[in-house]
């Protein structure tokens, strides 16, 4: 007897107030396939330990409800590109504690922000980047969880923006094969890289794959944009209702080559959840419209 469809992969940042197994249980209410969350505080440095039973509920739902791949977001306090030394050796720390938390909560990617040079120019910013990328994964030598580098919208002096950018730091790692990216749409909208019309989205994802590959790309963050094309601004629209449009996120959703890489909303919240499953319907929608 044939499977039924599960549809396409996709799923929304969650909460995880009251334990991080809730972010699986909201998912789980939405309709998603697979979840985002934090896995630890994300605006504050320190982080709680994680109990056994944390653990142990955490891989517990994921089980029962078979949401997966799970990703991380790290707090976004960190910035291993910054020439602050003590800040820079705070943030390696900090996203080596969250590598670890993800290990243990059997993650399977964790998803940072590049960070910003902070006028020290984008090659040293990129250099510290690779260097605290490498110290990270060298401390956390025994886990499948991979790091992904976001691209960003270039805001300030934020590094990320081009994919040549991510490049280069790939480039300077160590252990590359345990490092990937995660596509933010309205971040590369922002940054310049169109993705309206099919020819646009076309000629985007050609310079996806001719400087990153299509192999790396193992996340994409599902966001509109309240700003419109190459205002380096970072704020999240509903899909379909900001700068980007629908047709946009139609070619994401059918685009064969993306069908196993997991999509995430991080679009504005409700209390009862009701703009998350709106979200994930027209995504669907437009994965069956032509
Ligand atoms: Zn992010
Ligand atoms: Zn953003």
């Amino acid at each position: 007897m044939a499977k039924t469809d599960p549809g396409p992969l996709i799923g929304a940042h969650m909460s995880i107030a009251g334990g991080v197994f809730n972010a699986v249980l909201h998912a789980e209410t939405a309709g998603c396939r697979c979840v985002q969350l934090f896995v630890k505080s994300s605006n504050q440095w320190r982080a709680k330990p994680l109990t056994d039973d944390d653990i142990k509920q955490f891989k517990e739902e994921r089980k029962r409800t078979k949401i997966g791949p799970a990703v991380a977001h790290s707090s976004y306090l960190i910035n291993i590109a910054t020439p602050d030394k003590a800040l820079f050796e705070k943030s390696r720390e900090a996203l080596k504690v969250e590598l670890e938390r993800c290990n243990i909560l059997g993650v399977e990617y964790l998803v940072f922000h590049p960070g910003a040079h902070v006028g020290s120019g984008v090659e040293a910013g990129m250099k510290r980047i690779a260097d605290g990328m490498n110290w990270v994964l060298d401390c956390v030598a025994e886990t499948d969880c991979m790091l992904l580098l976001e691209t960003t919208a270039g805001a300030g002096s934020h590094i990320g923006s081009r994919f040549e950018e991510l490049r280069e730091i790939i480039d300077k790692l160590e252990q590359p094969e345990r490092v990937g990216v995660c596509v933010d749409t309205c971040h590369i909208f922002s940054a310049g890289y169109d993705i309206r019309t099919q020819a646009a989205y076309k000629k985007t994802m050609k310079e996806f794959n001719d400087i990153l590959g299509y192999p790396l790309l193992k996340a994409l963050h599902f966001n509109d944009s309240k700003f419109d094309l190459g205002t380096h601004k970072d704020r999240h629209e509903h899909i379909g209702k900001g700068f980007i449009g629908k047709d946009g996120f139609g070619f994401f959703m059918r685009d064969a080559k993306l069908k196993t890489v997991p999509k995430l909303l991080e679009t504005p919240k409700d209390p009862e959840g009701k703009n998350d499953k709106m979200n994930l319907a027209l995504l669907r929608k437009l994965a069956k419209s032509k």
